[in-house]
């Protein structure tokens, strides 16, 4: 996909194939920050910012070429060309804040008022607050971008779109399909990379490798560690940790190396979701191997029986010769539910 902007952009440019990885290594760089039905349309952007770029070196290669000659030249006065630019867009944009958000956003980050004493002076809490100037600033940011692009937007969903990125609001991204919006709409495409880039490190997946005993205690503890975010009772952290360790158990028994990945859900409902993936021989009979009287170590362990009845979704894909991933959820309930 990369490829196909970069070409129908520079055509066979000698430095095509550069920008294409140059692309790539942009997007794995931000990967661990974006959300993954965000990462489309995020290639999509730096592909053609990074295009972009390459015409205003060459651009900016011959505008300077005399500087080669003349180095005694002082720094071009596009540099402060620029840093009035920004100062004007950002008054613009504090101009498209209403009176109250612009008030207490000032409040907070020039004169240094905390979210308490604004709480008391507006009639609110200050978790109200620091949420109002969280929404502020995510606010400012949209216009901000706007202003110094001096693009106002073709469509009324932009401006939801844009700040549904800014605040880094995933549901709400959903919402107002962000991906597809950007898909199709330019000037917002445009806008929104330093948008995406700010997302957090997502820091509810962890992947863990599992090649020996030891990743057995990892995994197992690292699950634990992620499960105890959510609601979870202590029988529950005990069975998604022995659900762990009996299929990092089989991976290291069975193919030798493989991985697990641990991972936080929030949709359809919150629970965690643990894939247990190798590239081992693969199980002959599945069913059987589910069977619960066979137990893969005579008898020791739960088995995969015993893991399949104690959570609550479980699926195993096999293909001999190419290896087994097991997928299993347990769902967020309290113990006495
Ligand atoms: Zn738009």
């Amino acid at each position: 996909m990369v490829r196909r902007i970069v070409h129908a952009r520079v055509g066979s440019h000698p430095a095509a194939e550069d920008l294409v990885q140059e692309t790539l290594t942009r997007v794995l760089a931000a990967s661990p920050t974006i959300e993954p039905g965000m990462l489309e349309p995020y290639a999509i952007v730096t592909a053609r910012n990074v295009v972009a770029s390459m015409w205003r070196d060459v651009d900016r290669k011959h505008r300077n070429q005399h500087r080669v000659v003349d180095l005694s030249t002082p720094d071009p006065p596009e540099t402060q060309v620029l840093l009035d630019e920004e100062q004007s867009a950002m008054a613009t944009a504090l101009a498209r804040l209403t009176e109250r958000e612009r008030r207490t956003l000032l409040d907070h980050e020039v004169k240094g008022t905390d979210t308490r004493t604004l709480a008391a002076r507006e009639g609110s809490t200050a978790g109200a607050v620091a949420a109002q100037l969280n929404r502020t600033r995510a606010r400012l940011r949209v216009e901000f971008l706007l202003a110094a692009a001096q693009i106002e937007p073709p469509t009324e969903q932009c401006r939801a779109v844009l700040m549904a990125l800014s605040s880094g609001d995933q549901r709400r991204q959903r919402e107002v399909q962000a991906a597809q919006h950007l898909l199709e709409c330019q000037p917002c495409a445009g806008l929104s990379q330093p948008l995406l880039e700010r997302g957090q490190p997502r820091d509810d997946r962890l992947t863990i490798p599992v090649t020996a005993d030891p990743d057995i205690v990892t995994a197992r503890g690292a699950a634990r560690e992620l499960a105890s975010r959510l609601a979870f009772g202590p029988t529950d952290l005990t069975v998604i940790a022995t659900a762990v360790s009996e299929v990092c158990r089989n991976i290291v028994r069975f193919a030798g190396t493989g991985e697990v990945v641990v991972n936080l859900l929030e949709v359809p409902r919150r629970g965690i979701q643990i894939v247990a993936r190798d590239g081992g021989p693969g199980i002959p009979d599945v069913e059987r191997a589910l069977d619960d009287g066979f137990s893969t170590y005579g008898g020791l362990g739960l088995g995969l029986p015993g893991v399949r009845r104690l959570m609550d979704e479980f699926a195993i894909a096999s293909e001999l010769g190419h290896g087994t991933t097991v997928t299993m959820t347990k769902w967020e309930k309290a113990d006495h539910e």
